[in-house]
């Protein structure tokens, strides 16, 4: 089994979730993709339609959106750890409500405790508003870096919204310059 699975399953069974209604419509628990030591993590917002199906975070547009960004920067995918702040597809990709956020929010933690990250990148406004406290504007904020629990938390576009706006692309591309910046070790 998955180690972070295994690590996870002590809060519940994760894969067997039932402490949102987001288990009702969900094909697969999208628990998170990586090495369980990275350096890097970068949380979304759920998984989507391809990322219910197979079980893995970012598989589909935007995903492709964020290999490309990661790309550029060279930056491997598969050196960061990849996941979101709810484990399952909220029905037609609707934003994830508070109570979810918050009854998923155990996992989450103990995946940030685990990996212990040197930097988190949060994508989009779910990512951002959940870690934050409070109601973030990405157009001022994006690029930005905060704190949360000693660690240092970057804002980023989603790359969902690129898909509706082509311009936002090269501000992504230049706020993900930072994880590089920042963790030239490990890349
Ligand atoms: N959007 C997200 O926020 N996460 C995914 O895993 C895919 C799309
Ligand atoms: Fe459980 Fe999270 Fe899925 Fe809700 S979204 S059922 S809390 S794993």
């Amino acid at each position: 089994m998955d180690e972070m699975v295994e690590i996870l399953n002590k809060i519940d069974d994760v894969l067997n979730c039932q402490r949102c209604e987001l288990a009702r419509s969900r094909t697969n628990v999208v628990v998170g993709d990586g090495p369980i030591d990275a350096e890097i993590m970068i949380i979304g917002e759920a998984p989507g339609r391809n990322e219910d199906k197979h079980g893995k975070p970012f598989v589909g547009s935007a995903g492709k959106i964020l290999n490309e960004v990661l790309e550029k920067n060279g930056i491997k995918r598969e050196k960061v750890y990849i996941t979101n702040i709810v484990k399952c597809r909220p029905p037609k990709n609707r934003a994830p409500k508070a109570g979810e956020v918050e009854a998923c929010h155990p996992y989450l933690k103990k995946q940030i405790e685990i990996i212990s990250p040197k930097l988190i990148v949060l994508l989009g406004k779910t990512a951002g508003e959940t870690f934050l406290d409070r109601s973030v504007s990405l157009g001022d904020e994006h690029g930005k870096i905060f704190e949360h629990n000693g660690i240092p938390v970057l804002l980023a576009y989603h790359p969902a919204a690129i898909i509706y706006n082509r311009k936002l692309k090269d501000s992504l591309i230049e706020d993900m310059k930072k994880v590089s910046e920042l963790i030239c070790s490990s890349l």
